[in-house]
């Protein structure tokens, strides 16, 4: 089974907790012994990994056999990668239904995580992410029509109304901009051509954070820090 490791935590003596996201949705393994010095597993009980594991079957599985597929070394060199991976696993955590459909998220995770390794603007693919990460999970932003109007052309999209919007109801050239951006976004396959840069990091981030308040009740501990770091770099 095909896992993706986002929070670790020590358990009893030497094991750990280990929760994951795989093709079948969250899941959690006790990884025993495995704080011993030298464990052969140890390497499998560390957030954001790709593993290959085998499980026992039960309330609680144990792990069996793992191996390492990637270990995402950039990310952990990069604060701003390292919080694109607290991201994105907090909010599967957090968001994450038993009949959301598993097989396609995590093949999407795994390429975004994949292209994010190499790239310099990273924060992008994590934007990317999140936004088909709200239509996955059955949230549309009703980007084609205008939110007070039947018109379908010349359409904004205000991101703090988080709304569609024609030219009689509100849409300026900057909305269209962000239009057309996020359309982009939500169509595109995670292919550097195929993304334009974000206009402003923060601003999307933010747009995102008050998209998923707004349909989904969710405050993201990691999305605050992230916004925080943001702030500190633009400074
Ligand atoms: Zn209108």
């Amino acid at each position: 089974m095909i896992v993706y490791t986002y929070k670790t935590i020590p358990y009893q003596d030497s094991s750990k907790l280990v929760y994951a996201y795989s093709e079948s949705g969250l899941i959690s393994f006790l990884a025993r012994g495995v704080m011993k010095m030298s464990h052969p597993l140890s390497f499998a009980a560390e957030p954001h990994r790709l593993l290959d594991v085998t499980v026992s079957k039960g309330t609680l599985p144990t792990l069996k056999e793992a191996t390492l597929l990637n270990r995402y070394e950039a990310a952990k060199k990069d604060l701003k990668k390292t919080m694109i991976h607290h991201l994105i696993g907090e909010t599967l955590q957090k968001n994450s239904a038993p009949e959301d459909d598993h097989f396609k998220l995590l093949g999407l995770l795994k390429k975004v995580f994949d292209k994010i390794e190499t790239e310099d603007k990273p924060l992008k693919y994590g934007v990317l992410f999140l936004l088909k990460l709200l239509y996955f999970l059955g949230f549309g932003l009703h980007l084609k029509q205008c939110a007070s109007c039947p018109v379908s052309a010349e359409l904004g999209f205000d991101i703090y109304a988080l709304e569609t919007q024609c030219k009689a109801h509100g849409s300026t050239p900057e909305k269209r901009r962000n239009h057309a951006l996020i359309t982009s976004y939500l169509t595109a396959e995670v292919s550097e051509d195929l993304i334009q840069d974000l206009p402003d990091e923060m601003v999307f981030l933010e747009m995102i954070g008050r998209l998923y308040e707004t349909h989904l009740d969710f405050q993201s501990k990691a999305l605050k820090e992230t916004l925080r770091y943001l702030k500190k770099e633009i400074v």
